[in-house]
């Protein structure tokens, strides 16, 4: 039956007496037993809420019911003390309640998941009835059934066992006892007793399960014969996650999601691409043929491309992406979670009920990188939730060619990290297709809700090596020779299905051959796609595509409406007390705003912002301690002192402007930056800022700039308008903290890919952050950002600054000089010009002209020879630098300023005036660091 005719019994139910009555019989009789009813309201009872909470207009007197009778049963389950019994009965009764919490905790270790059968796990000795000094003499004796869901309150001990066993100890092993929230543990006891963990499927299910079995063996067997020996990272021994991506889609499209993202590895992915997606087999084959994609200069492995389409559910349209992926497994996971979010934004969808996230993981992965946990652990944090997460664990057993658990982790299950966010797991046997289907549905019905991430670990094997050109039984003979006697996933499950007369061999083979038709003639093979998708549910690109880099925007902003905006951002609740220096610095704001006082760093960020929701664009700044900034400058949060309640101006400019999202994130570098990777590259309207503490943080991020940052546009065509605030600057401070390792930014650049710059003014970084938005270019930023120049008296700028003007990639010499007698010229970039500057003032130097260079790359070449040109008789041209020489700019970026130096004059020659190398990036102490920044100023006046 359809979702819609359901529902429209189910409201004429309110209607007509006679449906009500029919409709409350069938979910009695689903409570007592689910396999009584059909299955299609067997899936609507399953999708009702059960707290009541959301529950006002169906049969709810009888759900209210039902979990009164749970909560009951609950009660009566509290294990009784020993000493407060006295028949015999009545203590065998504690023991057999006692049984029962431990098949439900431990039920896992005794479940028959490995379907090649080679786990050797000792039962848990609590699973058998004598620990309980119960006997066989016992087993037709009767006991109250406690909050066992099984449909009746008293059983005998054989039926109680035999439950336990069928639920806990087939082929689905559930973790979920560890989740302290008693509701969500009964949801799972209900869901999972009562149809003895397996519901019986309808035929019509069964065909289709079969069917996606035949699409996901079909396709791997194709590519096989046709392409032997390619790379393709086959899903052999996994298949079952087709049907299992299947329902995720479908069910989650049933409660009324639009969207859906999935983050996976390259196990399977070209399946996923042709069966999930409806990839056209025919692209695939061209990829396998080498065929270049246009318009990417490097592109990628046909086993890393993402994809997108949409198909049809029960509840409509759904707009499916699969995220592109970088070899490095993990990463991608906390990037399809910032892609999920900013979908989520989009939409206003505050529960996350309307955007999907699917994690594809595999094992040894999932178990080895830290990223899993980074990720887990924002998973419910204010400012990167996302409504839980759907975590399919490919489990094939061997991590590359690491066997099982000796290597490979130091836990039973490679899922046990998931426990740390008390997520439910479910291990099911990849060779049960029924099994995985009905996890499937717990897992997708527990996300909708309890809004919570949820774990199935698809325990499988790999029936090839780790790619099809590997050999693996020469690292794991025994169990390649099981694999080599292991058959299909397919093949099992038509044989059952066959002897159970539900489907003839004429028919499971005609699937066979329909779709190897389908893949000859180079068809989509996914029924549910839709050929014409709806645009609407996806955001459109293409104004930002083909904007060369060069082109110049006009970042000016009318004074006047800037000074309202300032004054708005100084009004503050009735009775909201600022702390003293924070009151201090909005004083100070207001005179600025009144041009009373040179503009400061912090005012002319927070006016950058300011501006930019006026003019439509939404802000999202994530970091540690990005609220109040490290260095105290930004303040953009306010804390009132009396009961430390929140206030952010920037969120009350005006009725219905963008949204400005800050969050101080959580201790995490890697795992934030690639979110922040995932949200810019989905929302290309909004400024996304991610700010490192102090910039060499961004190191524990480092796979994050390597693998997508730096190199997305090109590997994938994916475009990002990433910022990242990179506090960096010599002041003394030691090794860490000095440095943001600038040379490190550099050496990735390469094809416009990215901007790296280096402001030293007010008026400068509001400008380059109004640029990064107001352009149509998405490229990601790279900001030095200063640290003691925040509060440099001579860092400052006027109103005007910021009204007119823009960002000058090259800012020329500002003291009145006469050209004709400069005889130096000293390059430089960051906090270091001020100190230059202060010298020759001191020294009243007039023959050396101080140039800075405030965007490193893409190198601006054409200004820097503008600015030069007056200066015609050069003699000495000089890079100053305060990082050690084969840090910082020295290395990457002379050779462009060697090519304009000799263009003004061919005897000109670039001279170094910096750090000697070193291994670290700054002394530890303050009077060697006092020396160095002496000589190389000196050095920078005299080489
Ligand atoms: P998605 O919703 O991620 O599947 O994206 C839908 C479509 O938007 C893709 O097929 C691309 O054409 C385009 N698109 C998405 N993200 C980007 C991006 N970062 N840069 C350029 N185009 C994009």
């Amino acid at each position: 039956m359809q979702e819609s005719v359901m529902q429209r019994m189910w409201d004429s139910a309110h209607l007509s007496g006679g449906n009500a009555a029919y409709v409350e019989e069938l979910y009695e009789l689903y409570l007592h037993d689910p396999n009584a009813v059909p299955e299609e309201w067997r899936t609507y009872f399953q999708k009702l809420p059960s707290d009541g909470s959301a529950a006002t207009d169906v049969s709810h007197s009888t759900i209210r019911d039902h979990f009164v009778l749970l909560a009951k049963n609950q009660r009566r389950a509290q294990p009784v003390s020993a000493g407060s019994v006295s028949s015999e009965h009545e203590k065998k009764q504690v023991e057999v309640l006692r049984m029962i919490q431990a098949y439900r905790m431990r039920g896992h270790q005794a479940a028959k998941l490995d379907p090649l059968g080679l786990w050797q796990r000792p039962v848990p000795a609590d699973l058998a009835i004598n620990h309980y000094g119960l006997t066989d003499a016992d087993l037709d004796t009767t006991f109250r059934t406690g909050g066992l869901f099984i449909g009746k309150e008293e059983a005998t001990l054989r039926e109680i066992r035999d439950a336990l066993q069928q639920t806990y100890c087939r082929t689905i092993g559930a973790e979920f006892t560890h989740i302290v929230d008693s509701e969500q543990r009964s949801w799972f006891q209900q869901r999972l007793e009562s149809v003895r963990g397996r519901p019986q499927f309808s035929p019509e299910v069964q065909g289709h399960l079969l069917e996606r079995l035949t699409a996901a063996e079909g396709l791997e067997k194709y590519l096989g014969t046709k392409y032997p020996g390619t790379k393709r990272f086959g899903l052999e021994g996994g298949e079952s996650l087709i049907p299992l991506l299947d329902e995720v889609i479908q069910r989650s499209g049933s409660y009324g999601t639009k969207e859906i993202v999935i983050g996976m590895a390259h196990r399977g992915r070209l399946n996923v691409l042709v069966n999930t997606f409806g990839k056209n087999p025919r692209d695939l084959f061209d990829e396998f043929e080498g065929k270049k994609v246009e318009g990417l200069s490097s592109g990628d492995v046909k086993y890393h491309q993402g994809f997108s389409s949409n198909v049809m559910t029960a509840g409509g349209e759904v707009h499916l992406a699969l995220a592109f992926n970088p070899s490095h497994l993990e990463i991608v996971s906390p990037v399809v979670e910032g892609s999920v979010r900013a979908r989520q934004d989009r939409r206003n969808d505050l529960s996350g009920d309307k955007v999907l996230p699917i994690s594809i993981h595999g094992d040894a992965a999932f178990a080895g990188q830290g990223v899993v946990m980074e990720t887990f652990q924002m998973s419910q944090t204010r400012g990167f939730k996302t409504g839980g997460t759907i975590h399919i664990v490919i489990n094939n057993q061997v991590g590359f060619t690491t066997s099982r658990a000796e290597d490979s982790r130091s836990t039973e299950y490679c899922t046990d990290v998931a426990k740390m966010i008390q997520a439910p797991i479910f291990h099911v046997n990849g060779d049960d297709p029924e099994a995985v289907l009905f996890v499937t549905q717990l897992a997708v019905d527990y996300r909708m809700q309890y809004k919570r991430d949820v774990v199935i670990d698809l325990v499988c094997y790999r029936r090839r090596g780790h790619n099809e050109a590997d050999e693996p039984s020469g690292t794991q003979p025994l169990m390649y020779q099981q694999i080599a006697k292991q058959r299909t996933t397919r093949e099992l499950y038509a044989e059952s299905l066959t002897s159970a007369v539900s489907h003839s061999a004429d028919e499971v083979q005609a699937k066979i051959d329909d779709y190897r038709t389908a893949l000859d003639n180079g068809q989509h093979v996914v029924k549910s796609l839709v050929k014409e998708p709806n645009k609407e549910l996806f955001v459109d690109w293409r104004p930002y595509l083909g904007h060369a880099w060069t082109a110049r925007h006009d970042t000016r902003f009318d004074l006047k409406t800037l000074q309202d905006l300032s004054n708005k951002l100084l009004e503050i609740p009735e009775g909201f007390v600022v702390q003293r220096q924070v009151a201090k610095i909005l004083e100070d704001r207001q005179k600025m705003g009144a041009g009373a006082l040179p503009i400061n760093w912090g005012y002319a960020e927070t006016m950058a912002y300011a501006t930019l929701l006026f003019e439509g664009h939404p802000i999202r700044m994530t970091g540690q301690d990005i609220g109040r900034g490290t260095f105290s400058h930004r303040h953009a949060a306010l804390h009132n002192q009396k009961d430390a309640s929140t206030y952010l101006p920037l969120q009350n400019l005006y009725a219905g402007q963008p949204k400005f999202d800050l969050y101080d994130s959580f201790l995490s570098e890697e795992a934030v930056l690639a979110f922040e990777y995932g949200y810019a590259t989905t929302q290309p309207n909004a400024l996304v800022i991610w700010e490192a503490q102090f910039g060499d943080f961004a190191n524990g991020a480092q796979v994050v700039f390597d693998q997508f940052i730096s190199s997305g546009e090109h590997k994938w065509g994916r475009l990002c308008g990433l910022t990242m605030l990179l506090p960096h600057g010599y002041e003394g401070q030691g090794p860490e903290h000095s440095s943001a390792r600038l040379e490190r930014f550099l050496q990735l650049c390469a094809e416009h890919n990215m901007q790296v710059c280096v402001p030293t003014t007010p008026a400068q970084i509001y400008h380059l952050l109004r640029r990064q938005v107001i352009r149509p270019l998405r490229k990601p930023l790279v900001v030095l950002s200063p640290k003691s120049l925040l509060r440099h008296k001579l860092a400052i700028s006027t109103l005007e600054d910021l009204a007119e003007g823009s960002f000058q990639t090259v800012i020329p010499e500002l003291d009145t000089l006469d050209p004709k007698k400069v005889e130096r010229l000293i390059l430089c970039s960051g906090k270091v010009y001020y100190d230059l500057l202060e010298k020759r003032r001191a020294e009243e130097r007039q023959d050396i002209a101080i140039v800075r260079i405030e965007q490193l790359y893409p190198f601006p070449e054409d200004d820097l020879a503008e600015v030069m040109a007056p200066y015609k008789n050069l003699k000495h041209i000089v890079w100053c630098q305060e990082e050690p020489m084969n840090q910082g700019a020295w290395y990457c970026s002379q050779h462009h300023m060697r090519r304009v130096a000799t263009a003004h004059k061919k005897t000109l020659f670039l001279e170094y005036a910096g750090r000697e190398g070193s291994a670290a990036p700054a002394c530890g102490y303050a009077s060697m660091h006092a020396e160095q920044q002496e000589k190389l100023l000196q050095d920078a006046f005299t080489v």
